[in-house]
């Protein structure tokens, strides 16, 4: 008999490693669906549909390729509902001779699976995952001989070593990084094509009726899920974004609108991180327009740039630092998460707008998550580690390899720095300039303290004023320490009141 290749629910590529060589005959593939995937955090509806509809149909492809498939249900009577129950059960049934898989993307399964030698004394081959651009060596390598870590050199190299938008050995287009091109608000009226939608054919169909009494009281809904599910689906995907949004992608790349949750935004990264699609082809066909003067350099550098350099950077942050880097809180921030993150009932449209449309669809764009919910919950001191977990249970896109770093590091700048060399906190100006929600909000943007101010206002200062030991020296940070230096005792006082009050106010 062969061995148990078990494909995990981001592992959906055709190339993973762990399919490499595999015997038709006397391997069996093995699939599982198990209630400690699905609720060891309380995952968006969406997402789970979205994990349990791609594995079904990926492993119907597997099938009609000739591989003897072994896939278990969530709801099948037998299932025990962990992954090391359901391969002991499956080594019973098939009598193999060993396990093989890829390495699991997030920590916690990583270290499961170094224990199944053991605990299922079984032969456990983990092989290296080759779908991203560098290894965690390649990153922990180019790591260790730093004292600062900074994406963009990181991402130098890879466009060096990839050629991917070099012109010889000098950066295409004349400069490594064109961002300063890209925050353009929406000019009004501006046209955005409307979004390609996959309705749930009868597996997603199955699934969303299994998710919908089995999840019942998980956040978000599903009725409106459209999703890629399938290579061909995610393939689709990607071609609608190459020939309609990329080209506007760079200039609005910052930009929020009312009602328009996903503006000139990719929407892929729920199938690059279940496999549907890999980085490379993705990166390679958008160079590919750039090539053919089918889109601009800001728009083609700065979307190579999210997946070669950010996505890339976020893995090897997270695979250096783990298991530490999940306890991370640098600013010792301990507030609870306000209850309105979870049912978006807030005054501050900005916060409404956000979570309204994650509730909806399991997303919001990369500056609606950083600027938004994620500036909010910073100036208002909530403990990272809740922070993190609404992140990883509300987006489609969450697996914790690439959620964690974006919100430890980036998003409450709670690992002293490691990731951005700046923390990204911002008053209510930059909201306005980006977005047209202040016009719709019960607060005034320009007001700064008092009843009726906006409460980025206050609570940025305050921010300020509460962590100067902790950011002070921060060259980044000169331009407001230099101005709050300015201010007397009595000002200062005043914000830190009003940030106190309204901070009671939500609990
Ligand atoms: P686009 O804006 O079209 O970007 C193209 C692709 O680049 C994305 O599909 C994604 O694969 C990659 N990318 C862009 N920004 C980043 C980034 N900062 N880190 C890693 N990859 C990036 N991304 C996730 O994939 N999963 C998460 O759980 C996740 N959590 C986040 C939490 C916080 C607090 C923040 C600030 C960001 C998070 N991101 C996460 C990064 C980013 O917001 C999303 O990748 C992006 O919004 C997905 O939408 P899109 O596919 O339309 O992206
Ligand atoms: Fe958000 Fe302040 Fe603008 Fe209201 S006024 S939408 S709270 S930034």
């Amino acid at each position: 008999m062969g061995a148990i290749r078990l494909i995990l629910g981001d592992q959906l590529s055709n190339q993973i490693s762990s399919l490499n060589g595999a015997d038709k005959k006397n391997d069996v593939i093995l699939m599982l669906e198990v209630m400690e995937e699905c609720s060891y955090v309380p995952h968006h509806k969406q997402k789970i549909v979205l994990f349990l509809s791609a594995m079904r149909h990926f492993s119907a492809d597997l099938r009609l390729k000739g591989y003897r498939v072994d896939y278990v249900k969530l709801d099948d009577p037998a299932n025990t509902g962990t992954l090391t129950s359901e391969i002991k059960r499956a080594i019973d049934r098939w009598q193999t001779e060993g396990l093989i898989l890829t390495e699991p993307g997030e920590w916690r399964i990583q270290k499961l699976a170094e224990s199944w030698n053991t605990s299922l004394n079984t032969k456990v081959d983990i092989l290296p995952d080759d779908r991203f651009f560098a290894s965690k060596e390649r990153f922990k390598e180019w790591a260790s001989d730093r004292r600062t870590w900074r994406m963009e050199y990181f991402y130098r190299e890879l466009r060096k070593e990839n050629q991917l938008l070099m012109k010889d050995d000098k950066p295409a287009g004349g400069s490594w990084n064109f961002d300063s091109k890209n925050r353009k608000s929406l000019p009004k009226g501006f046209s955005i094509p409307s979004r390609l939608r996959f309705p749930p054919d009868q597996i997603t169909r199955e699934v969303l009726e299994l998710v919908s009494h089995t999840f019942e009281n998980n956040f978000g809904n599903a009725e409106n899920f459209s999703w890629p599910v399938t290579r061909s689906e995610a393939l689709e995907s990607l071609e609608h974004f190459l020939q309609d949004m990329l080209p506007q992608f760079g200039d609005y790349q910052d930009a929020m609108k009312t009602g328009e949750t996903f503006l000139f935004h990719s929407l892929l990264s729920t199938s690059l991180n279940i496999g549907l699609l890999l980085p490379e082809e993705v990166c390679r066909s958008a160079e590919e327009k750039y090539e053919n003067g089918e889109a601009p350099i800001n728009a083609v550098e700065g979307f190579i740039r999210q997946i070669l350099g950010w996505r890339e950077y976020v893995r090897g942050v997270y695979w250096t630092l783990m298991p530490d880097y999940a306890n991370s809180n640098g600013l010792d921030a301990n507030r609870k998460l306000p209850h309105f993150y979870w049912d978006g009932k807030t005054d501050l449209n900005c916060l409404k707008e956000a979570i309204t449309a994650t509730k909806q669809i399991g997303y919001s764009h990369h500056i609606q998550r950083l600027m938004v919910t994620g500036n909010f919950a910073l100036l208002a001191g909530v403990s990272p580690q809740e922070v993190e977990r609404w992140y990883l249970s509300v987006y489609s896109d969450a697996i914790e390899w690439v959620e964690m770093p974006n919100t430890i590091g980036m998003a409450m700048h709670a690992d002293g720095g490691k990731m951005a060399s700046k923390p990204y906190v911002s008053s209510g100006a930059y909201i306005n300039r980006m977005s047209n929600f202040c016009g719709d909000c019960k607060y005034d943007v320009k007001e700064k303290t008092g009843p009726k101010a906006c409460p980025f206002n206050f609570l940025y200062w305050a921010f300020l004023i509460g962590n100067e030991d902790k950011l002070g020296d921060n060259p980044r940070m000169g331009i407001p320490y230099r101005n709050l230096s300015k201010w007397t005792d009595d000002a200062k006082q005043t914000y830190l009141d009003c940030a106190e009050e309204f901070l009671s106010s939500i609990g």
